[in-house]
């Protein structure tokens, strides 16, 4: 797919569409994650399915999103595979016209103008990805409770972090060591 029908998939058409319930399913891949510039993710794929209620002046879109993300390790730089399943939901409100600044009120409330010919969801789905993503990402620990990062790579950094603690001593040794006895 090009840029153009990845973004095309994101829009859902309000033009035309009568009062119910509505379902679609949309997949967020590789391709989605680099045109979005989400670079924290190196791969994976998250299933979203969208659930859109239009009744009279009022949409409302229930996200579920649900899949695998491959992201960075904070810890040994090597890829860490995350399961994912998160939901999210947005309420579109229609009025006839929209006011300066009465869209950027709330993050989960819009307001568009009721002639508006669909809804662009891509910018909303990059954020909510985004949100959901951990703040810290390591390798998860075993069963033992020792972590599973790379072991070269964490043997390295055992190296490098305990090196000049070693040259550091008790200061309550120096002492014991200057006692002269007699
Ligand atoms: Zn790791």
């Amino acid at each position: 797919m090009n840029e153009k029908q990845i973004r095309e998939e994101f829009k859902l058409r309000l033009a035309g569409v009568e009062d119910g319930t509505y379902c679609f399913s949309v997949c967020c891949n590789k391709e989605f994650f680099e045109l979005a510039e989400l670079d924290e993710i190196q791969d994976g794929m998250l299933n979203l399915r969208i659930e859109m209620v239009r009744y009279e002046k009022l949409v409302t879109l229930s996200f579920h999103f649900e899949g695998n993300l491959v992201l960075t390790c904070d810890r040994c730089l090597l890829p860490v595979n995350l399961p994912m399943d998160f939901n999210s939901h947005l309420v579109v409100k229609l009025v006839p016209e929209v006011e300066e600044g009465e869209n950027q009120d709330d993050d989960d409330m819009w307001v568009m103008e009721e002639n508006a010919y669909e809804i662009d969801l891509f910018h909303y789905v990059y954020e909510t990805i985004l949100l959901a993503l951990p703040h810290r990402i390591v390798h998860e620990d075993d069963a033992d409770g020792n972590p599973t990062c790379d072991p070269d790579v964490m043997a390295y950094l055992n190296q490098s972090s305990s090196a000049p603690q070693e040259q550091e001593t008790d200061p309550r040794w120096d002492a014991l060591k200057n006692l002269k006895l007699d």
